[in-house]
């Protein structure tokens, strides 16, 4: 069957049709799956999951609430291991290291007792990585992020937005290959959500990084994604993938959302849910 979405650019079709192009691949998840077990017995997460990250590429990850999306995440991090299947990451590194992971989460997690300066260096820290270079390149990354003025404040005096972007210049300070971020806009409120998710992508985008970004929110992944991969209820399997091409009138956090295909493409991901 020929899939095809009224309203949506000529190239996007070609990739809704299986065009997914391999080339640049980073990583690749094939046939991953995946259970827990524990003492009131087994939960089926993940059944045979498969897909692929361009380098650079920003793709975000939908599905019911339960259904594995965190699971997938400390899979590729490598904090679990699938029980069959593989994770592979392609590296043009010729040491072939393993590529470096940063994780966003919902909560911040910034550290109340120290300074916003010392939150977004305690990555490096940790790692014993604080050398001067690195330094100066966390306080130039402040700088762009606009978080000077906010450097020697407590994270409690800062709004959710700065908070975001403290964690978030924290994971880039160590300057991961790819970033995963669980749902980090959630604990936000909505106008705030707004505002930050958009700001917080334009950052990941221009710096280059490869992203996979886990939302409940539709509208969300629409706005900020490649491409959305929708996952189905537990044990979770890929419904499908849907590359997103929007018409941007201007650079606003709400251009996405008022594109004019943003509409089609938030009703084919509601009807995969619910429906898939
Ligand atoms: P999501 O992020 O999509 O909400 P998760 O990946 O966190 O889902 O969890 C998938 C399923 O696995 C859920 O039903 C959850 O209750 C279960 N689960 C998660 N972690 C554990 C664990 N450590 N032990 C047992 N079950 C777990
Ligand atoms: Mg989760």
């Amino acid at each position: 069957m020929i899939f095809y979405i009224e309203d949506v650019p000529p190239e996007a079709q070609t990739l809704l049709n299986g065009g997914i192009d391999m080339e640049d691949t980073q990583l690749s998840l094939k046939n991953v799956s995946f259970s827990y077990h524990s003492r009131s017995g087994e939960v089926r997460a993940l059944d045979s999951i498969s897909f692929h990250v361009r380098a650079g590429e920003f793709v975000a990850i939908v599905g019911p609430s339960g259904c594995g999306k965190s699971t997938i995440l400390s899979l590729i991090a490598g904090l679990l291991r699938p029980e069959s299947g593989d994770i592979t990451f392609y590296t043009e590194d010729p040491h072939d290291k393993k590529p470096g992971i940063g994780y966003m989460l919902q909560r911040d997690h910034l550290f109340e007792w120290r300074s916003v300066y010392r939150n977004i260096i305690l990555g490096l820290e940790i790692n014993h990585q604080l050398t001067p270079e690195k330094k100066a390149k966390v306080l130039a990354m402040a700088e762009d992020y606009g978080l000077t003025p906010f450097l020697s404040k407590k994270p409690s005096e800062l709004s959710g937005g700065l908070k975001q972007r403290a964690a978030l210049v924290r994971t880039m300070a160590l300057e991961p290959d790819i970033l995963l971020l669980d749902e980090p806009f959630s604990a936000l409120d909505y106008q705030t959500r707004l505002n930050v998710s958009a700001d917080i992508c334009r950052i990941i985008r221009s710096a280059k990084k490869t992203a996979i970004l886990i939302t409940h929110d539709l509208s969300e992944a629409i706005s900020l994604a490649e491409r959305v991969i929708v996952l189905s209820g537990r044990p979770s399997r890929v419904l499908k993938e849907i590359p997103i091409r929007l018409t941007l009138q201007d650079d606003s956090p709400l251009a996405a959302r008022n594109a004019p295909e943003f509409k089609t493409y938030f009703n084919l991901l509601w009807e995969e849910l619910n429906h898939g």
